[in-house]
């Protein structure tokens, strides 16, 4: 193995998110890395916006919108028919609903689950039966550093990222024989349009509680999401990547 560069060459990448901040970094990581790189989300015009500035060579969009069932479940099938087996799985796609627990709806619990949580287990369930095939794979699911550490008016929120920790360590354990591997990121404060809502003194509030005494990049989830993707983690499954700039030293 050339250990000097972290290479996805003729590896074929899913990633779910790409219009978004984080995403986007994830997607053109990758494939600057060399990989195959499948788009998925519902905002075609951010997506096409970013396979142009990629050449459009080495790049797919799939419209996805990870809360619509019927689409996740045929998602995995009409990607492969297009554009070969795959062989990484990123799930990325997330929201947030921001409410006190006593004054959450029932909508505003179910979509933050079923987006962050559930849709990660369905299109994992669909991959992770090709892959075993194959007898390889990696998955990442991008949780957060509030599943270990809570967060006010975020119930919703932490519970299906917390619930993303343990969907990855029951996956890793069951699918290490069959050569998949299952890792998860924890980011911590980082600058995307998810994190542009706060208002400054929360903004002011995350500041200080980061050691490293600044606000997270898309690309610092991006480089660990691509060593998890690459074979130079082949050791290493039902880890958590926590990158947080030090707020949280789980
Ligand atoms: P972002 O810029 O808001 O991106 C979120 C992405 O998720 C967008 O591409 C969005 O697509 C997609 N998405 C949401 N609902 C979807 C659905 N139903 N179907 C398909 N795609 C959907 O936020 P981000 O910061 O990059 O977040 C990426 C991930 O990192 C999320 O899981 C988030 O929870 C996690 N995270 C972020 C931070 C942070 O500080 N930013 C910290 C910890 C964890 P549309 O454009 O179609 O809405």
């Amino acid at each position: 193995m050339d250990i000097s560069v972290l290479s996805l060459d003729k590896k074929t990448a899913v990633i779910t998110g790409s219009s978004g901040g984080i995403g986007e970094a994830i997607s053109r990581a990758f494939h600057s890395a060399g990989a195959n790189v499948c788009m998925c989300g519902r905002n075609t015009a951010a997506m096409q916006r970013i396979s142009e500035s990629m050449g459009n060579e080495r790049c797919y969009i799939h419209l996805l919108d990870v809360k619509n069932r019927d689409q996740i479940r045929k998602a995995v099938d009409e990607i492969e028919d297009k554009i070969g087996g795959i062989d990484i799985l990123i799930n990325n796609a997330g929201i947030t609903q921001d409410q006190m627990c006593v004054r959450m709806k029932d909508e505003e619990w179910d979509e933050v689950i079923e987006t962050n949580l559930s849709a990660s287990f369905f299109l994992s369930r669909s991959a992770i039966k090709k892959m075993m095939k194959r007898r390889r794979g990696a998955i990442v699911n991008v949780s957060s550093v509030v599943a270990f550490c809570g967060n006010s008016w975020q119930s919703n929120y932490v519970a299906s990222k917390a619930g993303l920790i343990g969907l990855t360590r029951a996956l890793a354990s069951e699918y290490a024989r069959y050569g998949i591997r299952v890792n998860a990121i924890a980011p911590g404060y980082i600058e995307t349009a998810m994190t542009g809502t706060l208002n400054d003194s929360a903004k002011e509030r995350f500041l200080s509680a980061i050691p490293l005494e600044r606000a997270g990049s898309p690309d610092d989830i991006a480089s660990g999401a691509l060593f998890l993707a690459s074979d130079r983690s082949s050791f290493i499954t039902g880890h958590t990547l926590h990158i947080n700039g030090g707020m949280y030293m789980g």
